[in-house]
């Protein structure tokens, strides 16, 4: 457990400041938990409902099929839909 809280906070240290002021705008994910595998489903903008998945321990990731995610792939930190679900998590505790 705690190393799952410093994984989640560590991807809020990467999170970028435009995509973390935008994840507030989010409505709440169905958040599923199932070992080391936090997926959920997060509606976006619109009818939109985008599919976010974190893995944590060892095999640190994060992935979403939103746009932003398919085009970044990441490589400027993780989309709103991750930043709000790892929030969620932490929050939920
Ligand atoms: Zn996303």
């Amino acid at each position: 457990m705690a190393h799952t809280s410093k994984d989640l906070q560590d991807l809020q240290r990467l999170a970028d400041r435009g995509r973390e002021n935008r994840s507030h705008a989010r409505t709440a994910p169905i958040i599923r938990w199932v070992g080391n595998k936090i997926t959920a489903h997060v509606t976006g903008s619109g009818e939109n409902v985008y599919r976010t998945r974190i893995t944590l321990g060892q095999k640190r990731s994060y992935g979403c099929d939103c746009q932003d995610h398919r085009k970044q792939r990441g490589r400027k930190g993780p989309c709103k839909h991750v930043i709000l679900v790892a929030r969620e998590v932490l929050t939920l505790g």
